[in-house]
């Protein structure tokens, strides 16, 4: 089976013909570096994506998280789940890199804070 793909790993895009045979990867055409192909090879055997969403803390302040690594496309539902059921309190506002979740739902990646945020 043929599928094309867009490489979303740098801006440039290129776009790729991914040969596939059950679940292996046979060859990958239009990449212009070995970093599409393993973008290619991760994205049809077990695509991942980083989560990018905000938490609401005990005192009502709105913060960007994300995760610092890509999980399984599989259990974004199930991670999106458990990270509206953080509620942190940081007592003195928090800093980019702080941890709110340390290994989510074990897929090894931490949810952790992306801004800068002092309490007014
Ligand atoms: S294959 Fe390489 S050069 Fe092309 S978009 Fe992906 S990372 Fe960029």
């Amino acid at each position: 089976m043929k599928k094309n793909l867009t490489c979303i790993v740098c801006p440039l895009g290129c776009l790729l013909e991914v040969e596939q045979e059950g679940n292996e990867v046979v060859s990958v055409e239009g990449n212009g570096c070995k970093r599409g192909r393993d973008y290619a090879v991760t994205e049809c055997t077990n695509p991942q994506r980083v989560i990018t969403t905000t938490v609401r803390t005990q005192d009502g302040y709105i913060i960007p998280v994300k995760t610092d690594k890509a999980i399984p496309k599989s259990m974004i539902f199930e991670c999106m789940r458990d990270i509206n059921s953080l509620c942190p309190d940081g007592q003195n506002g928090y800093t980019v890199g702080d941890i709110l979740c340390r290994n989510i739902l074990g897929t090894d990646a931490n949810v952790v804070v992306c801004a800068d945020v002092r309490k007014v």
